[in-house]
């Protein structure tokens, strides 16, 4: 299970592969988007205050707007009465002026009338409507919420790299902005290869397997921000597996393939094919599971690809230590690294020598079981993990009691957003055709023609068609459809 592979030169450490891919990420150009398509997307631009807020003096409770001093000697026992002048509701655009002596009723969010410099809540009076008894004094400025008192003018609200988030696009709306700059989630298309895989819910035949990897890596993708479609089943054949991966190319941002890296010989059908192009490398990283690695760009416009192992667990975790940092890099975003804590085993573990092992465990508190069946095919112990254990290179058993470090899985549903809104278009996604179907019928459908399609993977020759067709606006960038 070593050299074997095929895959090139000396084990490669886990932190140098990641340095090389980061290396090789652009993040993607930033688009202004409506707020109501910015939610899930990373913001690329700082977002100031317009004005103060709030930018009015305004009631901060139900009661009565007074001079403060006019109250001063109030009690249960002998409150004062007020006249009550006007009535000011929320959204009330007149302007209103007390005199000592009287009161404005006024409501939560109405503007301050001239005059007053505080509100006495209806709990501390009778409620009165012509003229109002206040049972209780208030200081200047109590339940007056003062302009600017939220934030000043100019003030940075938000920064750019800030995931936008329901409390961010308050922020923003807020501050009065119809539209942000933000860079898109980054469109993800995942091709699982091998003549073995067939669809969930389909009859199988003994020596296939339902196709689990393609599903697994495009919900990670969503999860990690992005949009995501797969298209399953390339068989293994070297002559299919470009003209597939071409296909893609116009509509992704990122590729990922699973299998048909782990043999030598002619199944090792992704590898064959794309090491023609020169522009993959296949890398043995010193880790388990998930050891063979490929990482390269495709196409003219060098679209990121990763060639993740066929074994489901490899892949899973080869996307979380790979794939999910390059897909932050594309988003600028700073938010998606795995959380890292330490725990102690409440088993012991076994791990090979010279890699580090990622083992699939339960972490609860400070402690962390490790599940068993630690296959790289065991894809039913991944689905009760909740982290990775840790196992350092050079370490081949840790004892119960030990203190590890663990990597804490992502449990955030960053790309569900879209689940609700499949109407919205995305046709027009920067100039290039995409609908929404293709986005949410789960298969990757070819998006560019087949004269543009031809050329596409060879450096130096134009694709004009995908060129030419970046008119039109774009639409819906930043919503999972
Ligand atoms: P490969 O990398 O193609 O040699 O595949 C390694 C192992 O992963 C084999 O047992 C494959 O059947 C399995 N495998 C490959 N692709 C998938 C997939 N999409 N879903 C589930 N298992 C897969
Ligand atoms: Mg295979």
């Amino acid at each position: 299970m070593t050299a074997g592979h095929g895959h090139d030169g000396p084990f490669i450490p886990v932190e140098e592969y990641q340095s090389a891919i980061l290396a090789a990420i652009t993040p993607l150009p930033p688009v202004s988007v409506t707020l109501a398509d910015a939610e899930g997307c990373v913001l690329a631009e700082d977002v100031t205050a317009a004005i103060s807020l709030p930018s009015f003096d305004n009631s901060g409770m139900d009661g009565y707007a007074v001079h403060a001093k006019d109250t001063i000697s109030s009690s249960e026992r002998a409150p004062t009465t007020l006249q009550v002048t006007s009535e000011i509701a929320a959204g009330d655009t007149g302007t209103y002026r007390i005199s000592p002596g009287t009161a404005s009723k006024i409501m939560t969010g109405a503007r301050m009338p001239d005059g007053a410099d505080a509100v006495v809540q209806v709990e501390w009076t009778d409620g009165g409507t012509d003229r109002v008894r206040v049972h209780r004094p208030v200081e200047p400025g109590n339940a007056v919420r003062y302009a600017g008192g939220d934030a000043a003018e100019g003030e940075t609200l938000l920064s750019a790299g800030v995931r936008m988030r329901p409390m961010q696009i308050a922020v923003a709306a807020s501050a009065g902005r119809r539209a942000v700059k933000v860079r898109p989630r980054p469109r993800v298309v995942v091709l699982s290869t091998g003549n073995e895989l067939t669809e969930p819910g389909t009859p199988l035949v003994p020596g296939q397997i339902w196709d689990s990897n393609s599903y697994m890596l495009a919900a990670a993708a969503r999860e990690a921000g992005a949009l995501a479609r797969r298209r399953s089943g390339v068989p293994d054949d070297p002559a299919g597996m470009l003209p597939a991966l071409e296909e893609q190319l116009d509509g992704a941002d990122l590729l990922i393939t699973t299998g048909g890296v782990s043999m030598g010989g002619e199944h090792d059908v992704v590898k064959a094919a794309l090491q023609k192009l020169g522009t993959v490398a296949f890398r043995k990283v010193a880790m388990q599971p998930g050891m063979p690695q490929g990482f390269g760009t495709i196409g003219e416009k060098r679209v990121p690809i990763f060639t993740l192992p066929g074994n489901p667990v490899s892949a899973y975790v080869s996307f979380q230590l790979f794939v999910r940092p390059a897909l932050a890099a594309l988003q600028g975003a700073g938010d998606l690294a795995l959380p890292a804590a330490r725990a102690t085993l409440t088993a012991s573990v076994r791990s090979p020598g010279g890699r580090r092992s990622y083992l699939r465990g339960v972490l609860d508190g400070d402690q962390v079981t490790p599940l068993s069946g630690q296959g790289s095919h065991q894809i039913a112990a991944l689905g009760r993990a909740n982290a990775l254990i840790v196992v350092p290179e050079q370490d081949t058993s840790l004892p119960e009691g030990r203190a590890v470090d663990v990597l804490v899985l992502p449990l955030s549903l960053l790309g569900q957003a879209g689940t609700t809104r499949r109407s919205l278009p995305v046709s027009g996604w920067r100039g290039r055709e995409l609908t929404a179907s293709a986005w949410t019928s789960g298969s990757a459908r070819p998006v560019r023609s087949r004269a543009a399609r031809r050329s596409a993977l060879r450096p130096g020759r134009s694709t004009s068609r995908s060129v030419s067709a970046s008119t039109s606006t774009p639409r819906g960038v930043c919503v999972a459809t």
